[in-house]
């Protein structure tokens, strides 16, 4: 994500003149979750049946559960659900455009990881119509932030199960009052889209709202005539209807949820051939001010951005590549294969490029290689902060990068700021987590010197990549490549909150 101090400010009074304070969103806590976390009304287990701990993958003698309404995650406890892991997604949704209005059904192909007597999925507002299992009509009930499904019989331990839910209403987005960002379904003037981190997915579509539980994606999408809708991946298919169009979007590579997005709106498709067999496909609004018919300058160089990074941290992790502009959204998401970017930004020569190379650097970290916590939030931020410099030592040189490095740790040294390995939830998106994040990794490249730091980061990419990653498996592999103990490193650099020196890139 991305989102210049002034922008965010500009957005702050947008948000409150526009979003209802009264938005459903999770009070921040670090507290952990108990076993009945979620205020759900019916989840007293009968007899014989136990209520599972957040993270529990099995119990003995495979008793029935049900499944715990969090996945345990230290930050955001109402997220996620326990006792299954999401294998496949398929959005099946007509988009009203111009009313902001979704109906369809969401089905979730999952597997057992208890022997489930009911199970949660997130999901906030809308109105869910029915529910089924396997194909039969499930029981189902509601909190504020969950669903508690029924099936009629438990579904035993690592048996592959299907659930659909059919739903329909009015997207609401969130304001995060800690950052001053509008997430989740945003509506403009003959336009919607969707970006949803960390926690904003539940607000349209059910499912384990949290990055530890990764899945595969089909996106089929239906809205009318002559609007586009916009997903990840892979467009495989355009199914012209009455008045509408449905358009089936692909993303085989695993995603979190708050990756999947929906951009609808007037859109020019512009193809361009990118490096080593990556298509880019960029989509601009067809009113867009700089015109539609090619991409704006800040998109020129993202074919040797791939490159770039694909030399530095290892093989570019999907299929294709592409933004798709919207408005009155001040800042950028690494959506995956579809960065989500603001029209103000695309136009800015100040930030354009910058944050382009930004979001492409997280198509490494952060979407290929998810964090396992919203607690690990600079293995995103820190890393794509890295990207950054690493595009600026390729573009403008080592005394420029430099330069920008030793901007960031003076501005840093004045600032206080927690620690970026604990940074907490009201600074998840704060400098911290960004600039001393991209210090801390600058910092170790200092300390084991070229080599053995690039041979270390394509190796953490190679090893986590698809999957998901928390700091001490960064910290495993970088101390296993240089073979050292950075112990007194990292704790200086990610958990203490005094700044250490810049140390210097030896010659
Ligand atoms: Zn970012």
């Amino acid at each position: 994500m991305s989102a210049p101090r002034l922008a965010v400010a500009l957005v702050v009074v947008l948000a409150l003149a526009g979003c209802s304070s009264e938005a459903p969103f999770s009070t921040p806590s670090t507290a952990q979750p108990s076993t009945t976390s979620g205020a759900l009304p019916t989840t007293t287990p009968s007899a014989g049946t136990v209520t599972s701990t957040p993270g529990e993958t099995s119990i003995a003698g495979g008793m029935p559960i049900v499944g715990s309404s969090s996945i345990g995650d230290p930050y955001f406890p109402a997220l996620g659900s326990g006792g299954f892991d999401v294998d496949h997604y398929l959005l099946d949704l007509y988009i009203d455009v111009d009313e902001g209005w979704i109906s369809g059904t969401t089905t979730i192909t999952a597997d057992a990881t208890s022997t489930l007597l009911a199970f949660s999925l997130d999901l906030i507002g809308l109105e869910v119509s029915s529910i089924t299992v396997d194909g039969l009509p499930a029981d189902f009930t509601r909190s504020d932030t969950d669903i508690l499904i029924e099936p009629g019989l438990p579904i035993p331990t690592g048996e592959r199960f299907v659930v659909a839910v059919t739903y329909e209403g009015s997207p609401e987005p969130v304001l995060v009052p800690w950052f001053g960002l509008v997430s989740g379904w945003q509506n403009r003037s003959g336009a919607t889209f969707v970006v949803a981190e960390p926690d904003a997915a539940r607000g349209w579509f059910p499912g384990n709202d949290h990055p530890s539980d990764k899945a595969t994606f089909t996106l089929r999408y239906t809205v009318d005539d002559p609007y586009l809708a916009i997903g990840n991946g892979v467009l495989t298919s355009t199914l012209p209807g009455d008045g509408v169009t449905t358009y089936v979007w692909e993303m085989d590579d695993p995603m979190t949820t708050y990756l999947a997005t929906v951009v609808t709106g007037n859109y020019v498709r512009i193809d361009r051939e990118g490096p080593g067999g990556v298509p880019l496909r960029d989509f601009i609004p067809a009113d867009f001010e700089g015109g539609a018919d090619e991409v704006p300058a800040a998109f020129d160089r993202v074919g040797e951005m791939i490159e770039v990074f694909s030399d530095t941290f290892g093989p570019y992790p999907f299929d294709v590549y592409g933004h798709a502009i919207v408005d009155g959204y001040p800042g950028a998401l690494e959506t995956q294969t579809t960065v989500i970017i603001g029209s103000s930004i695309v136009d800015s020569p100040f930030l354009g490029e910058i944050v382009v190379a930004h979001e492409l650097a997280h198509m490494w970290f952060g979407d290929s290689v998810s964090p396992a916590t919203w607690q690990d939030i600079w293995l995103n931020e820190g890393f794509a902060t890295f990207g950054e410099w690493v595009w600026i030592e390729h573009a403008d040189g080592p005394e420029a990068m430099l330069a920008t490095v030793e901007g960031t740790h003076a501005s840093m040294s004045r600032t206080p700021h927690p620690a970026p390995g604990d940074p907490g939830v009201p600074e998840l998106f704060g400098d911290s987590v960004y600039l001393r994040g991209g210090l801390t990794l600058h910092a170790l490249r200092a300390e084991v010197g070229d080599d053995l730091f690039f041979e270390a980061l394509r190796a953490y990419y190679g090893r986590f990549a698809g999957g998901t990653a928390a700091t001490a498996d960064f910290i495993a592999v970088a101390e296993e490549v240089s073979n050292r103990d950075l112990t007194a490193f990292f704790d200086a650099w990610l958990y203490s909150t005094e700044l250490p020196d810049l140390p210097t890139i030896p010659e």
